[in-house]
Order: C-alpha cells, then sequence, then structure tokens
C-alpha cells in the first residue's frame, strides 16, 4: 500500500525530554526515537524523521526558524504530503507563527509538543505526534497555512496561545476558537481561516532586535526611556492597555521612539483588535497613530513582535515595509486576505 509520506523535524522541548544527570529533564531524544514511541504511525505514513535541533524552545532564535522554513521548502518540492514539526511548548505560538509567515506552501505544516515529559505518567507527545500526523495526512489540512496540534486540538498559527504553564490544555486560540480538532484519527475541520499568503522571506535575515514592552498602571515612559537610552534595539511592540491605550508620559516617550523606529501598538489583553479610531484622549489609539505608531490589527503583542522582527531582519530600515506588513492584519479583511 502507498502511505503518504509525512516528513518529521525534531527541535528538542519538552517532548524530546530525558531525565538528566544534573537533576531535571533536558532535550535528548533524536526525531527517530520521537517516531519510534508511535507504533500507530507505521500504518498511516511513511515518515521520514530528521533532528533538525536539540533545544529547549526558549532558546530557538529567528535564524534556527528561517532555517527551518528554508528546509521545509526544499523538501516541499519533492512532493511530500505534509510535515510535521516537534518543539517545546513555551515558544510553540511564536514560532509556528513565523513559519506561517515565512512559508508559502501548500502542504500541511504541523507543529506539536508535549506538556508532559516522556518520563511522567500520561505523557501527552505520542499521542500529539499521531495526532499531527493525521492532520497533516488530511486533505482538509492543505493551504491552511501552519498549524498547531495539541490535545486533539488544531489551531491556526495566527490565533493560538498558550494559557497555562502545566496543564495538558495549554492550549488555546481565544479570539477565534480553534479552527478544528481530531476524533477517532480524523482531522474535522470546522473553520477555514481565510489564506494570508506567507511572505516568502527566502534565506536568513540580518540581526535585528524588537522589544517587547507591556504599559501598566503608573508607568509614565520610563520603561520606553530606558530602552531608548540603552540603544541596541531596532524595532519596539508596545502591549498597551485595553484597545491601545497609554500615559500621556509613555505616549510622549513611545513618540520619541517612533522618530527612531517602528512602534507597533497591540493590546496587553492579548486578544481582540487593537482599535483605531474610537478613543481621542491623549495617550489613546488615535492620539498614539498621530505620534506615529502603527496599529497591530487582531495580532497579539507576541505574534507583532514576530512579524516586525521579520520584516526587519529582511528589509532593513524599510519603514514601507513594515506598514505593508501589518495592513493586511487591520484591514477591512483582518487576519484574512
Ligand atoms: N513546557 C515546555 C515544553 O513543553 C518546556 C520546554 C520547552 O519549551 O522547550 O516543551
Amino acid at each position: 500500500m502507498n502511505l503518504p509520506s509525512v516528513i518529521i523535524l525534531s527541535l528538542g522541548g519538552t517532548i524530546a525530554m530525558t531525565e538528566s544527570d544534573r537533576g531535571g529533564v533536558v532535550p535528548t531524544l533524536s526525531g527517530d526515537a520521537l517516531v519510534a514511541a508511535v507504533p500507530q504511525l507505521k500504518r498511516i505514513a511513511a515518515i521520514e524523521a530528521r533532528s533538525f535541533r536539540q533545544l529547549p524552545s526558549a532558546q530557538l532564535q529567528f535564524e534556527d526558524i528561517e532555517a527551518l522554513a528554508q528546509t521545509i521548502a526544499e523538501l516541499d518540492a519533492a512532493g511530500p504530503r505534509g510535515f510535521v514539526i516537534t518543539q517545546g511548548t513555551d515558544t510553540i505560538e511564536e514560532t509556528a507563527f513565523a513559519l506561517d509567515r515565512l512559508l508559502d506552501i501548500d502542504s500541511p505544516v504541523v507543529v506539536t509538543g508535549a506538556m508532559r515529559n516522556p518520563t511522567v505518567a500520561g505523557a501527552d507527545g505520542p499521542a500529539n505526534v499521531l495526532a499531527s500526523v493525521q492532520v497533516a495526512i488530511s486533505d482538509a489540512a492543505r493551504g491552511l497555512g501552519c498549524l498547531v496540534v495539541m490535545n486533539d486540538e488544531v489551531h491556526a498559527a495566527r490565533f493560538v496561545r498558550k494559557m497555562h504553564t502545566s496543564r495538558t490544555d495549554a492550549f488555546a486560540s481565544p479570539a477565534s476558537g480553534r479552527i478544528g480538532w481530531v476524533a477517532e484519527g480524523r482531522f474535522r475541520l470546522a473553520l477555514r481561516p481565510p489564506r494570508m499568503p506567507g511572505l516568502a522571506l527566502a534565506g536568513e535575515g540580518r540581526p535585528a532586535q524588537v522589544a517587547l514592552v507591556a504599559a501598566g498602571l503608573g508607568d509614565n515612559g520610563e520603561q520606553v526611556r530606558a530602552l531608548l537610552a540603552a540603544g541596541g534595539f531596532d524595532g519596539l511592540v508596545v502591549e498597551a492597555t485595553g484597545g491601545g491605550h497609554v500615559s500621556l508620559g509613555m505616549a510622549e516617550s513611545l513618540e520619541e521612539a517612533a522618530r527612531a523606529m517602528p512602534v507597533i501598538l497591540a493590546s496587553r489583553i492579548g486578544v481582540g483588535d487593537t482599535l483605531t479610531g474610537t478613543y481621542g484622549f491623549p495617550g489613546s489609539e488615535i492620539d498614539l497613530q498621530r505620534r506615529g505608531l502603527l496599529v497591530s490589527g487582531c495580532l497579539d503583542g507576541r505574534k507583532a513582535r514576530v512579524l516586525l522582527a521579520l520584516v526587519l531582519r529582511h528589509c532593513p530600515g524599510g519603514r514601507d515595509a513594515v506598514a505593508d506588513a501589518f495592513a493586511p492584519w487591520s484591514g477591512d479583511s483582518s487576519c484574512a486576505s
């Protein structure tokens, strides 16, 4: 029988961790070992496993994800049915979104991990790998962009967030809901997110540092001023309160920042669009846009930081390129095409 081919690229994370002599678990298991732990895979797909990195996900860099995207794009030319990426869950919401933006292919790219490592009871890695392959071989998953599959739930990379530090149901898409789920080995697509073409930014970009600052009660711009004084940043994302609001002092410091670098206005709520035209007080979203900030639209602060970093890494100094990259996320077709 001709089984569909799926390429699994492993990056480390809890799913690949075993006890270390120095205490605690560390990533050690290869891609082959992750596949060997799921004998059911043999019946549904011809799997090729590749160990791409062996890291806790907090140590992954943009260079790693750009290299991964490049590898996927090259492998895709040979026509596999789909790809599964295994990695740590701590940064899945960022890496999956970066892959979603970097790649422009129809083949399903599913990112998964585990909340419980292989040494503990009820480890969820094998079930997550199996569900991810079941999604990756499904025709319904083609053209959906990058997906995150955890706990039998399927999320679009653009909406998914990690919501819990340890539970197996840690992932959700609070703005939109999950787009589907896996039941009895089948991917059930419930909502099809509109196609958002990837940026198709080939290769490794140049280094670019993007700061992520959250507004809070009593912050009168001190964080942003300290960051400007320290230097070393190419861009800034501010997670403002509510729909996009900061103190007058912070508004003034952000205006100063926007003269030096692209500054993106997101919300610390993490769910819901950044407002653009409702409030007119000093420090409001209308005021901040007049001061030179660009809104993140429906992207939360972390995803806005990923998008800004990718654009700055590949289109250095291009304020227009930044505006173009963010416009589709806040236009009429926001979060769509
Ligand atoms: N909780 C994380 C995980 O699920 C810790 C390690 C990591 O992100 O690599 O994998």
